[in-house]
């Protein structure tokens, strides 16, 4: 992590709020580098008398997010912030302030509510 990710992309002040973002392609690439680096680096250090480490198939970077801050001022909408934005998403950025010029990914709909309304069989309650 680098020491400065919690302030203002915009401004550099310290940060208040952040949200999620795709990744870029040149970023998608240095988080798979990052892995294969680590990945070796692992594989390295490994007791050669044991079988070699399993890592699994390589990481999605397409489903990592990465944290975008900003300050009070060049905060977005509570309601943009709870969504995923779009690699292409420059907030923030004054000119779309307090927006952003992407369209944020819709979160996955909500569980249906269980029938809370229902009542349970009159075995099923607790004897008194
Ligand atoms: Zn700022
Ligand atoms: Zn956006």
């Amino acid at each position: 992590m680098e020491p400065n990710t919690l302030v203002c992309k915009l401004c550099g002040q310290a940060a208040a709020v952040h949200w999620q973002r795709r990744l870029t392609h040149e970023e998608a690439d240095q988080a798979l580098h990052a892995e294969q680096s680590r990945r070796d680096q692992a594989a390295a250090l490994a007791d050669p008398t044991m079988a070699a480490p399993d890592f699994g198939p390589m990481p999605n970077p397409q489903t990592y997010t990465i944290t975008v801050c900003a300050c009070p001022t060049h905060a977005i909408r509570l309601e943009f912030a709870a969504l995923i934005h779009q690699a292409t998403c420059t907030a923030p950025s004054a000119d779309d302030l307090p927006g952003c010029n992407c369209t944020p990914e819709q979160p996955p709909a909500a569980e249906p509510e269980m029938a809370a309304a229902v009542a349970l069989p009159d075995h099923w309650q607790p004897s008194a």
